[in-house]
């Protein structure tokens, strides 16, 4: 795929940004960017024409929807009467002769129904650049790329003074473990290992803090799973209580709660204590991977750590 790109950028005179595996730049008087779809077999052209009559427009939707039936490399083609978009399977060496001839037929149409390269967002014709957003090559007019990095700007400030309600989240946390609760007992009632609703339970807190006390921060987080962890432990012993509850209420007279008693003497049995702390381990190493995965995407997201750059 990379090699692909490569060439392509060497055969058309665009650039090639390894970083991004991407091709963009102009080609035959329009801006293209020519990406390899993450983790996928399969490259995307992506570009944005107007400037036709409703009617020219019409003709190149028409032509782009025909244009996968006509072209085996062609996946699948969308033109919305701006963007365009179109996906190429990879073919390994002749991936780059089909994005050539795909380029040259699709241009030849955008040109013949008298459409130009324009913004993204506005529609100019003119001032076009390319910037990467997140990581992602994406065209549009230096006046868009202003606004969207003041709006960025804006959206970082009202995240910094969002205050952070640790009451209201620790209730909300609360709330959220219950859910994980019932659900650990009901999977642990079906015979299956509820390890897995460890994951649930951690991702059941966060989400429940972040509903009543806003904005999920560091301490909510530590507060979070806290809860997660202690709510685990109970509702291990709920599944516990139950299992001899339902075992014994036949042949003696006992209630739920004299089953829930009785947990540290039938843990005091090896078989027993060594089921419940397998169940315990496998809770929480999933919770730990909710968790792993939860701060990750945290510090990507809510912090809007994106990469914001004009690349030409
Ligand atoms: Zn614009």
């Amino acid at each position: 795929m990379r090699a692909s790109l490569k060439t392509l950028a060497q055969d058309t005179g665009m650039t090639y940004d390894q970083k991004r595996m991407s091709v963009f730049g102009y080609y035959q008087g329009y801006q293209m960017i020519i990406r390899n779809v993450q983790n996928r077999r399969v490259f995307e052209i992506r570009f944005h024409v107007n400037g036709g009559t409703p009617e020219q427009a019409k003709a190149v939707q028409d032509y782009f929807a025909g244009l996968s039936q006509s072209n085996p490399a062609v996946k699948s083609a969308v033109f919305d009467g701006v963007g365009a978009s179109i996906q190429v399977k990879s073919n390994g060496k002749n991936s780059v002769e089909a994005l050539k001839e795909i380029l040259n037929s699709v241009l030849s149409v955008c040109r013949s129904y008298s459409m130009v390269s324009c913004c993204k967002y506005c529609g100019a014709q003119t001032n076009l650049g390319v910037y990467s957003l997140g990581g992602e090559c994406t065209s549009m007019c230096g006046g868009c790329f202003e606004k969207a990095q003041s709006d960025l700007s804006a959206a970082r400030q009202s995240l910094k003074e969002q205050k952070s309600n640790i009451a209201g989240g620790t209730v909300g946390a609360l709330l959220g473990s219950l859910i994980g609760v019932a659900l650990w007992v009901i999977v642990y009632q079906l015979g299956y290992i509820a390890g897995i609703v460890g994951f649930v339970m951690a991702v059941c807190c966060m989400k429940g803090y972040e509903k009543f006390g806003g904005k999920l921060n560091a301490a909510g987080m530590v507060i979070s799973l806290l809860i997660a962890v202690a709510m685990l432990y109970f509702a291990e012993n709920v599944s516990l209580a139950l299992e001899i509850y339902n075992e014994f209420k036949m042949d003696y007279d006992i209630t739920f709660f004299d089953a829930f008693r009785s947990i540290p003497e039938f843990m005091k049995d090896d078989s027993v204590s060594r089921s419940v702390l397998s169940d315990l381990a496998m809770g929480y190493l999933l919770m730990l991977v909710a968790s792993v995965s939860s701060i990750r995407a945290t510090y990507q997201n809510a912090n809007l750590k994106h990469e914001m750059k004009k690349l030409s």
